[in-house]
């Protein structure tokens, strides 16, 4: 990235020099565009904000109250001194966008986070063309490829059912702004009662405002009898594990819905009975795809297996260059999230026991 490129990296982050933004900023700045409400994203003490029309809700609950924060749809152009910039879906969350830059004919995608898989609780992701991409790497390793999401909700279905054909309650763990809600609306409803932490379920009805279909959910916090629980599927953030907050439960089984359920050893190192494998990210290949259809001559990389990607880019013709940029906090996304300290990171093994790169934290 070079000095005077339109988009250069500083200590606070992405910066557009021309247009006096940045991008997800990790320090307190003048203006922020932000591509989504993710806190390692949507960092708070700026005084103003960007964000989509459709994350808006979002935006607010996790900024502060009294920033100034506007919007711009999805597809539509704003000028900021003489900068060209436009959100458009990255398929990750509720309001989740790519970030178009536009300057005398130089085109800039900073893509936050994003996935290609299709997700019914926000808009798909859209391919844009641009010299330079920017690109997360969070699951950059060819052995991340995800499975289908129906089968997934479909072993999340068949888990909560057997479980309360044993008269247990299920409580699976998911991360409370957009895994959550993703697990509320694949699963299949008709099984029974679905509670949730008061984390998820602020969330979820921003969700719901924004028009997204998800299954019926109660407050578990508001409920008095708690033979209720009996048989009912309840969903919590993973700070929740191994908190008094399961007890109300009574006799129950744990799931856990994350891309790194994939990673073996995972779900035994959480003690989590069991793992569902469901990323809001992208997987390999989906990696691949995205960065081909950019058609960029450079594409930066962040986040994660930066440099492995980098490697494959650089391997297979592509001129890739990895960025050192402060998403890191993000690098454990499913596992963390806001509400929990101190948790470590999974343990990285392939399936014969070859330790991965060492995870950043
Ligand atoms: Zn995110
Ligand atoms: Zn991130």
């Amino acid at each position: 990235m070079k000095r005077d490129s339109l988009i250069t990296l500083t200590a606070a982050g992405l910066f557009c020099r021309q247009g006096g933004f940045y991008i997800d900023p990790w320090r307190p700045v003048d203006r922020a565009v932000v591509t989504h409400a993710h806190s390692d994203h949507a960092y708070r003490g700026s005084k103003h904000y960007l964000v989509t029309k459709e994350g808006e809700e979002l935006a607010r609950i996790r900024l502060d109250p009294e920033a100034t924060i506007s919007t711009l749809p999805y597809g539509r152009k704003k000028d900021i001194n003489g900068v060209k910039v436009s959100f458009h879906p990255a398929g990750h969350i509720l309001g989740s966008a790519q970030v178009r830059v536009e300057y005398r004919g130089e085109v800039w995608v900073v893509s936050g986070d994003y996935k290609l898989t299709p997700d019914p609780t926000c808009a798909p992701f859209e391919h844009v063309r641009c010299h330079n991409f920017i690109t997360e790497a969070t699951f950059g390793l060819p052995i991340y490829r995800w499975p289908p999401p129906e089968q997934v909700f479909g072993e999340i279905s068949g888990w909560w059912r057997r479980n309360q054909e044993k008269g247990k309650a299920s409580v699976i763990f998911a991360y409370s702004l957009g895994k959550a809600q993703r697990v509320l609306a694949g699963i299949d409803r008709s099984i029974g009662r679905i509670y949730t932490h008061g984390s998820v379920e602020r969330l979820t009805q921003a969700y719901r405002r924004a028009g997204v279909d998800l299954a019926p959910t109660t407050y578990a916090g508001g409920v008095a009898n708690k033979k209720e629980f009996v048989g009912s599927l309840i969903v919590g953030p993973p700070s929740a594990q191994a908190t008094t907050w399961l007890r109300r439960f009574g006799t129950h089984s744990t799931g856990f819905a994350s891309g790194w359920m994939l990673v073996r050893g995972a779900r035994r190192q959480r003690a989590i009975d069991r793992g569902f494998v469901l990323s809001d990210h992208a997987d390999w290949p989906e990696l691949q795809t995205a960065i081909k259809e950019t058609n960029a001559e450079t594409v930066y990389v962040t986040h994660g297996f930066s440099e492995e990607v980098v490697r494959w880019l650089n391997e297979n013709g592509m001129n890739a260059v990895p960025l050192k940029t402060q998403f890191v906090g993000d690098d454990a996304p499913e596992l963390l999230d806001e509400e929990s300290e101190g948790m470590a990171a999974p343990v990285l093994t392939e399936e014969g026991g070859k330790p991965l790169p060492k995870w950043k934290v």
